[in-house]
């Protein structure tokens, strides 16, 4: 490991004291590794059966665990699959405290690669509205991949600035989450960057952008709605602080205070000349739980505040002409029914969409999703999105291949290797031991893998 930065274990020894000696040892430990089984496609006790990894509950995530025999869940098919995300067991407490719920309005303003968007996703069992918003598009896509194998439906994703989501879309949503930008000391036994990048400068550059973000956050919260700041960072400016400045600029806005259950450790409002009620917020110690550094604070917007913004909702756009018919044609080739109602479908340039309930209309925002996308039109064609097949179950399909997890078919699959497949030709769906994996096109008993690229990268 390179050293830590000698001005932050400083800070850390005076702010801790007589726990300094714990904290340090900690951060010498290895980081855990974790994963959160996708409810959405496998409840826990089935995923805990199947998942061939040695796995020890987290205690505040009915659906998360953490690998504990060295195994690399990256590597697995089911992975592919999106049977579960791997995700560090700290940074599956802010959507367990934000509780979102099915049929609600969530937004999700710092996404990206989209870990706690899958987490949300799978909290909101598939119903309602979640919009996954980031700024740098290059995350953006990476998250975008991450939703697909999710096979979240109910979702659209932004790449847009807060300030004009905030001016455009107002008081809409029933919970936001701001998993801010920050310096990321909690990660700096995982992440040698966050440990190279570190200066007081850079805790303080984030402290400001993190008031940015935030004061546009509020804008977007509902009457008696809910935003939860998390940062994975140690230091009070950017913790503490930044609530505590949050709630001077806007007495419209409360702390709700979150148990300190499961070894969470209180705020330290003092740390940061807060006030005392910013101690309703936790700190996740790397010392105290097994897990990184976090922290996490949920505010609660009165219920008196001006009221929510009631949008136009996107008119739905669907098919016609050749492009209904390709459509048609493939979901009678393919499919066992229709995958979405019909008053959902829109298609945007070549995209066919189906849209989630209550999608405001996004005009003059930049979309990257605008709901599940279901395929393209090409020439002549209609072409079956990643996101579509990942979406559906084993039952869906007219024409289905199956591996077991640990066949090698699977893995050659995933590096888009042709395989051997007597059957008619067509679109397939491949699934690992009946949970999809992808589409493949059987052209003279060869199946031909249309696994994106990507796929064959991961882990
Ligand atoms: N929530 C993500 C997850 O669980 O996978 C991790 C989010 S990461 C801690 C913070 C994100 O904030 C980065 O993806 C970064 O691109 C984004 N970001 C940076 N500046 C931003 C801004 N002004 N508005 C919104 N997001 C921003």
């Amino acid at each position: 490991m390179s050293t830590l930065p000698p001005l932050f274990l400083d800070r850390m020894s005076r702010l801790l004291g007589e726990e300094y000696p714990a904290f340090r040892a900690a951060l010498q430990a290895r980081p855990h590794v974790g994963l959160r089984v996708n409810t959405l496609k496998c409840p826990v006790a089935e995923a805990r059966a199947r998942l061939p990894f040695a796995l020890a509950p987290v205690p505040w995530c009915r659906s998360g665990f953490r690998v504990t025999d060295g195994s690399r869940p990256g590597k697995h098919p089911y992975h592919a699959a999106g049977l579960y995300y791997l995700q560090e067991p700290s940074a599956m407490a802010p959507a367990e405290i934000l509780a979102p719920q099915p049929g609600e309005r969530v937004l999700d303003l710092a996404a990206a690669p989209g870990g706690k968007t899958t987490h949300l996703a799978a909290l909101m069992r598939g119903q309602g509205l979640l919009v996954a918003n980031d700024v740098q598009p290059k995350r953006v896509h990476e998250m975008t991949n991450n939703l697909d194998r999710w096979g979240a439906t109910h979702l659209a994703v932004l790449v847009e600035q807060p300030r004009r989501l905030a001016e455009r879309l107002g008081a809409f949503f029933d919970r936001v989450l701001v998993d801010a930008p920050c310096s990321g000391e909690g990660m700096f036994r995982k992440d040698a960057a966050a440990r190279r990048t570190w200066t007081p400068n850079h805790v303080a550059r984030c402290a400001r952008l993190q008031a940015g973000i935030l004061r546009h956050a509020a804008r977007l919260v509902r009457p008696g709605g809910f935003l939860l700041y998390s940062t994975c960072t140690f230091a009070p400016e950017e913790d503490e602080g930044t609530v505590a400045r949050f709630l001077e600029a806007h007495p419209d806005f409360q702390v709700e205070v979150i148990p300190a259950a499961h070894g969470f450790a209180r705020a330290r409002p003092e740390w940061a000349d807060a006030r005392p009620e910013v101690a309703g917020a936790v700190r996740l110690w790397p010392h105290k739980i097994a897990g990184e550094g976090h922290f996490v604070a949920l505010l609660r917007r009165r219920a008196d505040a001006p009221p929510g913004s009631r949008l136009p909702l996107l008119r739905p756009r669907p098919p016609r002409g050749e492009m209904l018919a390709h459509y048609r044609t493939f979901v009678s080739q393919t499919l066992c029914c229709e995958p979405a109602p019909r008053d959902r479908l829109a298609v945007f340039g070549n995209r066919l969409y189906a849209l989630p309930e209550g999608l405001p209309d996004l005009k003059g925002l930049r979309v990257e999703r605008f709901g599940w996308w279901l395929g393209s039109f090409k020439t002549g064609r209609f072409e079956p999105a990643h996101a579509l097949a990942l979406a559906l179950s084993a039952e869906d399909f007219q024409q289905r291949v199956d591996f077991a997890a640990d066949a090698a078919e699977a893995l050659a699959y995933l590096r888009r290797e042709p395989l051997p497949s007597p059957g008619p030709d067509g679109w397939v769906a491949v699934t690992v031991d009946g949970f999809p994996l992808g589409w493949a096109r059987r052209v003279q008993g060869v199946l031909k893998s249309r696994a994106p690229r990507w796929l064959g990268r991961m882990g």
